[in-house]
């Protein structure tokens, strides 16, 4: 995803008078929270009134300290499970206690696996949870926070807030960042500490997807602009550049082709294509039952069909899409070919790798999931539907 920025608004502090935004110079999202309270509803209705554009454009997403906190009026609300700390009340009370309102509204729900890290001071979360943040100036402590955001995956969360802390000294290392990067494939926001475009552009080489700021634009509303311009050019060398992501559905067009044959053949609609410069090396799709074969999957088609084409069985250069996400035998494959790009369309809960074999790839391996995710999901469901009549 490109990177993005969020400003984090607290009810009870934010000046909403204050704020800069205008139509050039808008975060990606604004956050609403705090550690203690506030009238959520009546300030989310105020900040819609500031906003200089309309139709939701601009996603007020929550971030709640507690159950209270929930309003009816936002976009989306980050479901936050406090991951690092082992008190119940965070970890789940707090959810059942809003579920049900949450449910009624149309409220979209983000799950949240919010891990908070040590930012060298106490901040009002921890007085707040009664937890202390996960340990980052040792190589344990390192170790147990780069499990926790693999739980946190494996748990089925869609997203991974590293918090630093409110007023954090020091904020998430980039090396950290990289390391938690190279260990999941789900989203990943940072929070906490950050006062400075570097910093926040050291956050988006190391891997996040979406930058925090809340203390340091409380204080400096006028900066925002020059977070803005920085995060441009971050952007352009860091992110996916366009021409890629079109690369990326043109290639997932030809693995949904391939789909299609398997679906004509009355297989399971899974289509695979390995591209190495810009050219297709290796494709295939499912066949197990066409040859009565269980390891006949579209991907090991298509490592077979690519190590023929280059004469080799390593597969450095090349990117492997597949229409559906890996199983965990096909993860295994592609990690043994040591393909070095891995880029799929609908995810598999079922099957899929990031819940069996989330470390199967080479660990240089990058994957980029949800490219024409809608089309990939289609083809399948409309199979299963079709068997079923
Ligand atoms: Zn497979």
């Amino acid at each position: 995803m490109d990177k993005k920025l969020a400003i984090l608004l607290d009810p009870e502090k934010a000046d909403l008078s204050a704020l800069p935004f205008t139509a050039d110079c808008l975060p990606d999202y604004i956050f609403v929270g705090g550690s203690t309270g506030g009238d959520t509803t009546a300030f989310v209705r105020a900040l819609r009134e500031k906003l200089p554009i309309t139709n939701h454009q601009l996603p007020i997403i929550l971030f709640p300290g507690n159950a209270t906190q929930f309003t009816p009026e936002a976009d989306a609300i980050l479901f936050l499970s406090l991951l690092s700390g082992d008190n119940p009340e965070y970890l789940v009370h707090q959810q059942v206690k809003s579920a049900r309102r949450i449910h009624e509204s149309s409220v979209e729900v983000i799950p949240t696996a919010y891990i908070l890290i040590d930012g060298g001071v106490e901040t009002s979360t921890m007085r707040v949870t009664g937890t202390k943040p996960l340990n980052p100036f040792n190589t344990e402590g390192i170790q147990t926070i780069i499990d926790t955001c693999i739980a946190a995956e494996m748990m089925g969360k869609k997203i991974i807030y590293l918090e630093a802390g409110s007023g954090a000294q020091i904020p998430v290392s980039p090396d950290i960042i990289r390391e938690v990067r190279k260990n999941t494939s789900i989203p990943l926001i940072i929070g906490g500490g950050i006062r400075t475009p570097e910093a926040m552009n050291a956050a988006y080489s190391a891997g996040a997807d979406i930058v925090v700021i809340g203390n340091h634009f409380e204080s400096h509303p006028e900066e925002l602009q020059k977070f803005l311009s920085a995060k441009r050019s971050v952007s352009e060398t860091v992110c996916t550049p366009s021409a890629k992501r079109s690369d990326d559905e043109r290639f997932m067009r030809l693995a949904l082709c391939e789909a299609e044959k398997a679906l004509a053949a009355d297989e399971i609609p899974i289509g695979c294509v390995i591209v190495s410069q810009g050219r297709i090396i290796g494709r295939g799709h499912n066949l197990t039952e066409t040859l009565s074969d269980v390891t006949a999957h579209a991907e090991i088609q298509a490592i077979t069909a690519a190590a023929q084409t280059v004469g080799g069985k390593y597969l450095p250069d090349a990117t492997l899409y597949v229409t559906v996400e890996p199983c965990a035998m096909c993860a295994g494959a592609i990690g043994w070919a040591q393909i070095n790009r891995i880029v799929y369309g609908a995810t598999d809960p079922k099957r899929g790798f990031t819940t069996y074999a989330p470390r199967a790839f080479h660990p240089k391996a990058t994957i980029t999931s949800g490219v024409l995710e809608t089309e990939c999901r289609q083809l399948i469901q409309e199979f299963f539907k079709s068997k079923r009549l």
